[in-house]
């Protein structure tokens, strides 16, 4: 069955991440599903925006000089829905302002806005009918704890709005992800979900979440993961060792698969390969005819649609 191709932050590949532009493009370049990651205001509206942080992807140090916090970061949790759309997003951004993708739009540059998890259902139901294609999507809940922290509950508020998105009966495929393990819990034991689960899983130095993620890999971790998960979600670098240069799978896909979850792992960028791999070709090969996966999130789903056409047609 052909992997599902999810457009990671929409065709942030070509046009600024998560802004409409990127996720029409990527419906038109023919995405299984687009992303969403979703984020809460002060007045707890729901936004389309990857971190919690504002400054490395919008103009808000320029338009809201004195809104930082003592940690030198604006939080979107700092501002009112009504303040976010009067920003400008901008392609990704270092600290320094300079881009992190240096061939792709160009930074500081561009019209565009940040917009409501909402207005993106919306769009992404409008783009389904108009051209007569489903493509799906894939919320991500962003660091859940930090936001009860700050006096929100995501998670439902995030289901809640799937569900009319969902509600028309056009079954449109969803899946819900988020890297906290005891939140995916949550999910699907307290909350309810009647959408299939990915459980992301990241690296510990990240600090993702208060989750173990070298423990969750191994068997007995994979295990509990399949207790309330549909699937998981690894970075890539957990699917492969190098051993002097070579490339040599791990056995995290087929433990995984043994326990009948799905893998969905990412990113796949064409200007950003992993260690070990000269193309997004042989990247693509090595996941999808090697090992089998399920799904791939990838900058650039135009790209992997022809890659995965040639090894269709091989
Ligand atoms: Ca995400």
């Amino acid at each position: 069955m052909k992997p599902a191709v999810i457009a990671h932050r929409g065709a942030s590949g070509y046009l600024p991440e998560h802004t409409r532009p990127a996720k029409v493009l990527a419906h038109l370049l023919g995405a299984d599903f687009i992303e969403q990651d979703v984020v809460a205001t002060r007045d707890d509206e729901l936004i389309v925006l990857h971190d919690i942080h504002l400054d490395t992807v919008t103009d808000v140090t320029i338009r809201y000089p004195d809104r930082a916090r003592p940690d030198g970061r604006y939080y979107v949790r700092d501002f009112d829905l009504a303040e976010i759309r009067t920003l400008t997003a901008w392609e990704r951004m270092k600290a320094d302002g300079t881009a992190v993708y240096p061939g792709r739009y160009p930074a500081r540059t561009g019209h565009y806005r940040v917009h409501t998890f909402l207005e993106e259902l919306q769009l992404i139901n409008r783009l389904n009918k108009a051209t007569g294609r489903q493509a799906g999507i894939y919320p991500e809940i962003k660091s859940p704890a930090w936001h009860l922290e700050e006096g929100v509950d995501l998670s439902p508020l995030v289901l809640a709005q799937i569900r009319e998105f969902d509600g028309a009966g056009d079954s449109n495929p969803v899946f819900v992800q988020c890297f906290d393990d005891s939140e995916v819990r949550r999910i699907k034991n307290d909350l309810r979900c009647r959408w299939p689960i990915v459980q992301l899983i990241g690296l510990n130095q990240w600090h993702e979440a208060d989750t173990d993620y070298v423990e969750m890999v191994t068997p007995a971790g994979l295990a509990r993961v399949a207790e309330v998960a549909d699937g998981i979600g690894p970075h890539l670098s957990l699917l492969y060792e190098l051993n002097q240069g070579k490339v040599a799978k791990t056995t995290l896909v087929s433990d995984a698969h043994d326990l009948g979850l799905i893998v969905h792992p990412y990113t796949f960028r064409s200007d950003d390969l992993p260690d070990g791999f000269s193309s997004l070709e042989s990247l693509v090969r090595f996941c999808v005819v090697e090992q089998q996966i399920d799904g791939l999130f990838t900058d650039f789903a135009d790209q992997v649609n022809a890659i995965i056409r040639a090894i269709e047609s091989d």
